[in-house]
């Protein structure tokens, strides 16, 4: 930051506001007035047209009964690959690629089953020591299940600083033991991007497959699969994609292993015109649809139509732009007025290395995220000393993000935060 040109004003908050092309998105939303929600990355907000489109789901149960897997606007038995299409674009990947089914874990699961060969030599899964736990439980299963010890099979690239991982200690960590790599595209915590495109590479130069987690980078950045080459992907839409708590997740399975056998079947792995056919040699579909298990969760489906409408419609280039103004806005603001209270930011400050939140560590970071809510801000907590702040391109405001800051210094200042135990509550 310049220190002497940056303006730290209300006012230049407002301007900011008055020149983005994408405010008007706020108003497809439900947002609670004097209520700052800066936590979108955990689970985003209700709009208007998500709604709209779970309600039309109902409508078509109430109207067609059985008949609503081939009636409707919407019609059920194709709309997990319909969705996969309107997904596709938000990671640069092809229609067939993609298939909206299951939870991150579950598709993990499905993945790894899929994925994970061991023979010969090459028998391990790497993974790193800062993912999301659920990945990890999910990989130490499907070692169990093909017979190995996971204290022994799942090699965890150990980080520097406690914060990111580099990615030069990943490649040194791919010998030639490892089968499979599974790791974030965003890191929970700090917000780091791994370069998705390097990591492949240096792994299919040492015959490995890889797929990453895009739990943290769905609908908060671009994606380039086509040009990556990643073996596959898994994510869930209730975060950055706002289709509501326990929505049905995505997955992505690159074309060139269209044809292989999922490692988990069900009927719905089906090519569509055989699922009915009812025989019990199971004809799997050529494309990303094999890796289904069973019947799609409609109800659960249903936000997701109107939610990628409006990602259609603002183009994931334009989010991408306005996400890392508002987080470089964000961290010049917190610089300028936090000085001298304790605050580290953890999250990288580089534009290409930078998800879509801020990491704030702090020690006394549990109580002051609960100072934070009774002061109307939403942030959340990630132990042990972390606030997560993101600002959401598609609903926050610039005003959003000043008027934040200030509530922080306010706290700070009036130690507000001595209130609260340093305890986190029990969904933080
Ligand atoms: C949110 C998140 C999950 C959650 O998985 P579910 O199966 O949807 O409960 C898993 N992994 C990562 C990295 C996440 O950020």
């Amino acid at each position: 930051m310049q220190e002497n040109t940056f303006d730290s004003s209300y006012d230049y908050a407002c301007q900011l506001d008055k020149k983005d092309e994408l405010a008007s998105f706020r108003n497809e939303f439900y947002m609670k007035e004097d209520i700052i929600y800066l936590d979108g990355n955990s689970l985003g907000l209700l709009s208007k047209r998500a709604e709209k489109s779970l309600l039309e789901l109902l409508d078509a149960w109430k109207q067609f009964g059985i008949d609503g897997w081939i009636e409707g606007n919407y019609p059920w038995y194709d709309l997990s690959e319909r969705l996969g299409g309107m997904l596709a674009p938000l990671i640069g990947a092809s229609p067939e690629e993609v298939i909206v089914t299951g939870s991150t874990t579950t598709n993990l699961h499905q993945m790894a089953a899929t994925f994970y060969e061991p023979k010969g030599k090459k028998t391990k899964i790497l993974a790193d020591e800062l993912t999301f736990p659920s990945d990890i439980y999910a990989l130490q299963s499907q070692i169990k299940v093909k017979g190995y010890d996971p204290d022994t099979h799942l090699v965890q690239v150990k980080s520097r600083d406690g914060r990111t991982i580099e990615e030069s200690d990943i490649i040194d960590t791919m010998t030639e033991e490892i089968a499979l790599i599974v790791l974030p595209s965003v890191l929970y915590r700090s917000g780091q991007i791994l370069n998705m495109k390097r990591l492949t590479e240096e792994a299919h130069k040492r015959g490995i497959l890889i797929g990453f987690d895009l739990c943290h980078s769905i609908g908060a950045m671009t994606h380039h699969f086509a040009e990556w080459n990643i073996d596959f992907a898994v994510w869930c839409n209730y975060k950055y994609l706002n289709a509501g708590p326990g929505s049905v997740g995505g997955l992505y399975v690159n074309k060139k292993h269209f044809g292989r056998r999922p490692g988990l079947a069900g009927w719905f792995s089906s090519k569509k015109e055989k699922q009915f056919d009812m025989e019990h040699t199971l004809t799997p579909a050529e494309n990303a649809g094999a890796y289904q298990i069973g019947t799609p969760h409609v109800l659960s489906i249903a936000p997701l139509i109107g939610s990628l409408e409006i990602f259609a419609e603002a183009g994931m280039e334009n989010l991408r732009k306005k996400s890392l103004h508002m987080t470089r806005y964000m961290m010049d603001l917190i610089t300028h007025e936090l000085k001298d209270m304790g605050f580290t930011l953890g999250n990288p400050t580089d534009d290409s290395r930078r998800g879509g939140h801020i990491y704030l560590e702090h020690e006394e970071a549990a109580r002051i995220c609960k100072a934070l809510k009774v002061n109307g801000v939403i942030p959340d907590f990630r132990a042990p000393n972390g606030i997560r702040l993101a600002p959401v391109a598609l609903y926050n405001s610039y005003e959003d993000v000043w008027k934040s800051v200030q509530l922080l210094k306010k706290i700070m200042a009036e130690q507000q935060y001595k209130q609260f135990e340093n305890k986190r509550g029990i969904i933080a």
